[in-house]
């Protein structure tokens, strides 16, 4: 199978699965109540086949396995997946695991095991609040030492294997299905770790009201990029400062003023992406671009685009205006700092020109797209 064909069948098979699911919590959810029922049919095929148990309790094998897959496809058309996996734990500890336990000879079966499969589903991957663990964690320690006690007070109402071969067997396959389900489990709960760790790696470098790089990330980039650029490289960086924003903060409340900030940050976020370039917000309301490879023309023209954007998406008091100053990386020695300063430098002198333009460090100006001013 050529490697697009076997693509475009895993996509088939996740959506059969997953459907518009997205979360791993929703994924590990959907997979085991999917994967759980087969357990089921295998086992009542397995039985009927072996005659370890009646035909009764292979109908109710069949009847459950059909009920968890209604579970699962209504967690997968509903996504609400946490309610019907504690659903199904709840059926599973106080119906399915206590039949099981008379029909497969009780503590010498495999339901001890399956026992402890679903306590490390159920309390490790649904959210529960503490009263809720609290009961769960109870129900845990009270049905298996319940059936335990009555095992022991009753032996004769569990029934006994016909023969050691049918114990081994059940034994074999019971564990390996478990194994099957604590990978899935295990591997549910490894993506879920991964994308909190991811995510909060990736909160700590980004500023919390716009979403941007922050102050250390973005001086992040420029140092490794100090490490990496060789003499002919011909990266730009732009700071950006918007225009008499104390007035606008003065004038329309600080609540209006972050919202001016994070629609700058969105559009600057837009624009740059043409470019494959990076933003981050430095200061209040300073921002900078980091522009890998571009021409004096690029930067104009990024510019340009910038200033269009801001003039046909106002806010509610009007478009945004802003002042900005550009520098090229064409020094021999080049430092990181010497770089900000030019950029700074030549933001500055656009300021005293008369703010809503952008200059290069070299005093030569872009083009001027909107004429308005605050
Ligand atoms: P200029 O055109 O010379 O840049 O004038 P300006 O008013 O923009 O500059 P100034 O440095 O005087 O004022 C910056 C203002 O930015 C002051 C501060 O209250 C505001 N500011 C900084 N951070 C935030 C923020 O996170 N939210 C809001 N709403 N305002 C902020
Ligand atoms: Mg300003
Ligand atoms: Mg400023």
């Amino acid at each position: 199978m050529t490697s697009i064909k076997k693509q475009r069948s895993l996509t088939r098979l996740t959506q059969l699965l997953f459907g518009a699911a997205e979360t791993p919590e929703q994924r590990m959810h959907l997979t085991f109540l999917f994967f759980a029922p087969w357990g089921c049919y295998f086992s009542a095929v397995f039985n009927a086949a072996t005659g370890i148990t009646d035909t009764l309790y292979v109908a109710v094998l069949l009847s459950i396995g059909l009920v968890v897959h209604a579970l699962w496809f209504r967690a997968r058309r509903t996504l609400h997946t946490h309610g019907m996996a504690a659903l199904f734990c709840l059926l599973m500890l106080f119906v399915i695991l206590p039949l099981s336990w008379f029909y497969n000879e009780g503590a010498d079966g495999p339901t001890l095991l399956f026992f402890l499969l679903l306590a490390a589903y159920a309390l490790g991957a649904i959210v529960l609040r503490p009263w809720q663990r609290a009961a769960l964690i109870a129900s845990f320690v009270v049905v298996p030492t319940v059936l335990l006690v009555t095992g022991y007070r009753h032996p004769a109402w569990v029934p006994a294997y016909a023969a050691p071969q049918q114990r081994l067997l059940d034994l074999t396959v019971s564990y390996n299905f478990s194994i099957v389900l604590l990978l899935i489990l295990m591997g549910g709960y490894f993506r879920r770790f991964e994308n909190e760790h991811r995510d909060a790696r990736d909160s700590a470098r980004r500023d919390s009201l716009t979403g941007l790089l922050n102050h250390g990330a973005f001086h992040g980039v420029l140092d490794q990029y100090e490490l990496e650029r060789s003499p002919d490289n011909s990266a730009m960086l732009l700071t950006y400062d918007l225009d008499h924003f104390k007035q606008v903060n003065d004038s329309y409340g600080h609540a209006y003023g972050d919202e001016v900030l994070c629609h700058f940050s969105q559009l600057l976020n837009e624009t740059v992406a043409d470019y494959a370039g990076v933003a981050g917000r430095c200061g209040g309301e300073e921002f900078n671009l980091f522009i890998p490879y571009a021409t004096r023309d690029d930067i104009v023209a990024l510019d340009s685009r910038l200033r269009e954007r801001c003039m046909k998406q106002p806010l509610r008091h009007g478009p945004i205006c802003f002042s900005g100053g550009a520098a090229l990386d064409s020094a021999e020695t080049f430092s990181v700092d010497e770089w900000f300063a030019r950029s700074d430098t030549a933001l500055y002198a656009a300021k005293s020109a008369g703010r809503n333009r952008s200059l290069f460090d070299d005093g030569q100006p872009m083009a001027i797209v909107s004429t308005d001013r605050r």
